[in-house]
């Protein structure tokens, strides 16, 4: 195993019932790194590893529900369990909305076309089709690779994460009959942009509570051309 995504938290823009916020950890290269944390993803994280096993978080932006239990976790590492600070990279924005202890992270604003190393792991930045700042990633490790759209609207393609992509992480937020209400995917936009991509394998996130997992499913099958599965808290995938 080169690579793994454990989902945390699959719900889009707010918390659905027992669902928590969009979250993700991806381990690699010997570390572990928490990718989002949206709200109720940080008592998922623990189910998976300890707070001090935490090597970076990455977060793709600065809407709500995708880094608010980083407070908790800032609280939790940094004064009850005396942790060193741990390197966090998100857009510049996501500084000043942070509450919790000065301190508790070592930031590193990331951008547009920025690529970093995390121990082993390569990750790749990509702006998207979103309201503030919003990062898409690629994660390589040892010829295998994962994609992660974030959110963006339709502005925006897996594509831009390069070819070879074994899995993609794509954001569904509704199904096509929303399309354009918002600047976020449908399941079916999702699926013709990881099909655009040519991704080995297709996940959906994100979807908003009441969306039905199945029709959205159905939906980004049909576009995407093979079988997609529906990000639910505790999936792991290993590539
Ligand atoms: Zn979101
Ligand atoms: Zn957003």
């Amino acid at each position: 195993m080169e690579l793994s995504l454990t989902v945390l938290g699959s719900s889009g823009s707010y918390p659905g019932p027992g669902r928590a916020c969009s979250s993700y950890l991806v381990e690699g290269g010997g570390v572990r790194v928490w990718v989002d944390a949206g709200s109720g993803s940080l008592a998922n994280l623990q189910r998976h590893v300890a707070l001090s096993e935490v090597d970076a978080v990455i977060i793709s932006h600065e809407h709500a529900d995708h880094w608010q239990d980083i407070e908790g976790f800032a609280i939790g590492c940094h004064l009850l369990l005396r942790l060193p600070p741990i390197p966090i990279y998100a857009p510049a924005g996501l500084r000043g909305r942070m509450q919790g202890p000065a301190g508790a992270f070592l930031w590193n604003d990331v951008t547009d076309d920025d690529r970093i190393r995390i121990g082993g792991l390569e990750v790749s930045f990509h702006r998207t089709d979103h309201g503030p700042e919003t990062l898409a990633m690629r994660f390589d490790r040892g010829g295998r690779a994962l994609g992660y759209s974030a959110d963006s609207g339709p502005g925006w393609s897996l594509e831009a994460l390069g070819r070879g992509l074994d899995l993609a992480l794509c954001e569904a937020t509704y199904l096509a009959d929303r399309e354009g209400t918002l600047q976020h995917l449908s399941a079916r936009q999702a699926g013709v942009s990881a099909r655009a991509a040519g991704a080995g394998r297709l996940v959906i996130t994100h979807l908003q509570p009441g969306v039905d997992p199945e029709r959205a499913r159905a939906e980004a099958e049909a576009a995407f051309g093979a079988p997609v599965e529906v990000a639910i808290e505790g999936l792991r995938i290993e590539l």
